[in-house]
């Protein structure tokens, strides 16, 4: 297995994806969200910084992220390969990225993108429900993911709430944010030609035969 990189705009079903890839090829899913939420619980100059800066509502400047991500990839787990979700998000963090494998004597694998309609990410934003008690997440657009009882957690019964930022507005915020980042990102490596597009519109299935596919050498990506 490979190191592979996910970028898909919100609500595209990335980390869905992530984590059945992590399960079926029995690698590592890391997010930069998951990296900092272990430090945070650190008893560490650092940990104290991050635990600082999140709770205020800051970003946690990117050298830190850097060096905790090097930190990261350098476990045992990650040595036969890892799935990276929520990095690099611009050209400037793809190529310290490529620094940081290189000390880690380790080779960028595969680059795969969800290319997903505009359209149907807002719907899938504005459906989104949360459980407050597990985090569970539901849809109440999209059929396969409604709760069996509405407004109603499946797992743990508790109740389903819209978070703040997922509305329509919020929405065309961030997918903007997105698209004016990632399009040189994504420029950026199939030059190197290592990216993969992949149609996120499929069903969670088909969105994952398509990625297992490009794992085991059957997709062209150029
Ligand atoms: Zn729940």
């Amino acid at each position: 297995m490979k190191n592979i990189i996910f970028i898909a705009p919100p609500a595209a079903g990335k980390g869905t994806q992530s984590n059945l890839v992590s399960e079926k090829y029995h690698i590592p899913h890391i997010s930069t969200g998951d990296i900092l939420r272990e430090v945070m619980k650190e008893d560490s100059e650092i940990g104290e910084y991050v635990l600082e800066t999140i709770s205020s509502g800051g970003l946690v400047k990117d050298d830190i992220m850097y060096t905790l991500l090097e930190k990261r990839l350098h476990e045992k787990d990650c040595q036969n390969g890892y799935i990276l979700d929520g990095f690099p998000r611009n050209v400037e963090q793809a190529k310290k990225y490529d620094e940081i494998l290189k000390r880690l004597g380790q080779e960028l694998g595969y680059v795969i993108s969800l290319e997903i309609d505009e359209k149907l990410l807002a719907k899938r934003i504005t459906g989104r429900r949360v459980c407050e008690d597990c985090g569970a997440i539901y849809n109440i657009n999209v059929p396969s993911e409604l709760p069996e009882i509405e407004s109603t957690c499946d797992l743990c019964g508790g109740n389903l709430y819209q978070r703040n930022d997922d509305n329509l507005e919020s929405f065309q915020n961030r997918y903007q944010v997105y698209l004016e980042k990632t399009g040189p990102l994504l420029e950026y490596y199939k030059n190197k030609h290592i990216l993969y597009q992949i149609d996120g519109n499929l069903s969670i299935e088909e969105v994952f035969k398509r990625i297992a596919m490009v794992l085991e050498g059957y997709y062209d990506n150029d």
